[in-house]
């Protein structure tokens, strides 16, 4: 299968161009300075019905449009566009409404950990057991998703990213942090990297025999953008990757593909389904993972249909996320109550064996706080959510749940009043 790369400069040349009017291609070029575009032709030929791209869930995913930026920033950029000004001046305007988009939520960048007084800038270590590594060559991926809380680490110019290549520094420090037993691969997408590259990395960690280490992770959006890297008879260097996942497993370590699925379309294809078999006849176990989203995904009897799809074809519904406050958010989110009502009736709505995703997660400055419940409290007359840490920065305060006033419109916890000033 060839792959082909699209991007702000050539998408014009994807033939389903014919169903967009002018004006809509000029958007997209205008937003599209501020939000990174990228994607691919099994993107572009197979998952999004053009003949209505409006409201087509994969297309709104990966064409950036104009109620994605606020009506003045819009204006500022199609000014600057429109002015011709130099590319140092562009950018200048380009980076002002970036930077007005909250490029680090959650406080990224203070998880930094050091190594003998040397700060490992392509690690992140915020709960106890599991340490992230950012590896330089998979700070992409094979699309760019609008909505993806690490669009920073895509846009050269904000220098606001971090990754490395030193994986000898990752293992000595997973080694001296004996708490730590799983290893996340991230980026971008780990899985951007031909299977050499990430062979490289990999089988150091393999050889090392680290004891505290049982778990690698990978996240990964390939089994829906670039399904052909698990199908060797579509791609001559599959094989090689799923030759990795088997020396990790033969090594005795667990290993998880924590899979975005945004939709449930993204499970039709065939390449798909191929890919999903063969990554599990190497022993490696596939997690799933979303946000819900508004214009994608905000519909109980939708994620119900996607979890149930999912189990079916061996997969093990994970995480429910509520979007971040970054980027162009505003277009995207949905409020903490209706996302709690989403997961509440899509849970009714399916079998046991898909009732394994965690409550929805908010990713946090201090750790990953999950929404319970509503609950009406007699005492006082109100409404409450409930809410706890599945994860926390000090995991002695993780699983503790504690009360916050309701609020209908709510979308992040900072929004919200403690019952109990600080008790978590
Ligand atoms: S990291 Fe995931 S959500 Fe973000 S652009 Fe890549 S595939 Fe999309």
């Amino acid at each position: 299968m060839r792959y082909l790369t699209y991007n702000a400069k050539t998408f014009r040349n994807i033939e389903y161009m014919r169903y967009l009017p002018e004006e809509v291609k000029q958007e997209i070029e205008i937003v599209s300075k501020v939000i990174p575009f990228k994607s691919n032709n099994y993107v572009v030929d197979y998952l999004i019905d053009w003949e209505n791209y409006e409201n087509d869930p994969i297309y709104i995913l990966t064409f950036p449009n104009k109620n994605m930026l606020r009506e003045d920033q819009y204006e500022r950029v199609k000014r600057a566009v429109d002015q011709n000004l130099s590319e140092d001046e562009l950018y200048e305007v380009v980076n002002s409404v970036r930077l007005e988009m909250n490029p680090h939520p959650a406080q990224q960048l203070t998880n930094i950990p050091q190594l003998n007084g040397e700060k490992l800038p392509g690690v992140q270590h915020k709960y106890r057991d599991i340490v992230l590594f950012f590896p330089t060559q998979g700070q992409s991926c094979h699309a760019h998703c609008t909505f993806c809380f690490r669009w920073p680490q895509f846009t050269k110019q904000l220098d606001l990213q971090f990754s490395m290549r030193e994986i000898d520094k990752v293992i000595e420090y997973i080694r001296e942090h004996e708490f730590v037993h799983e290893l996340l691969f991230t980026g971008g997408d780990p899985m951007i990297m031909s299977p050499a590259v990430l062979s490289g990395y990999v089988d150091k960690v393999i050889d090392a025999k680290i004891p505290n280490l049982d778990t690698i992770r990978f996240g990964t959006k390939a089994l829906t953008y670039w399904p052909f890297t698990f199908l060797p008879s579509y791609n001559e260097e599959a094989e090689e990757m799923l030759n990795m996942f088997r020396r990790i497993t033969d090594s005795g370590m667990h290993l998880s593909i924590m899979a975005h699925f945004n939709h449930p379309v993204e499970l039709e294809n065939e390449a798909l389904q191929e890919a999903i078999a063969n990554i599990r006849e190497t022993g490696a176990q596939i997690r799933t993972q979303a946000p819900v989203l508004n214009h994608i995904n905000n519909s109980s009897q939708l994620w119900a249909n996607m979890w149930t799809k999912q189990v079916n074809l061996g997969l093990v519904p994970y995480y429910m996320f509520i979007e971040r406050e970054t980027g162009p958010y505003e277009y995207f989110q949905v409020p903490l109550a209706e996302v709690y009502n989403i997961y509440s009736e899509a849970i009714r709505l399916t079998g046991s064996l898909a009732k394994t995703v965690t409550a929805p997660v908010m990713s946090a400055a201090k750790g990953k706080v999950q929404i319970l419940g509503v609950v009406d409290n007699p005492l006082d007359g109100k409404k409450y959510f409930i809410l706890q840490y599945a994860r926390h920065r000090d995991y002695s305060k993780t699983f503790k749940p504690f009360l916050v006033e309701y609020d209908e419109k709510a979308t992040w916890v900072d929004q919200l009043t403690e019952l109990v000033p600080n008790s978590i």
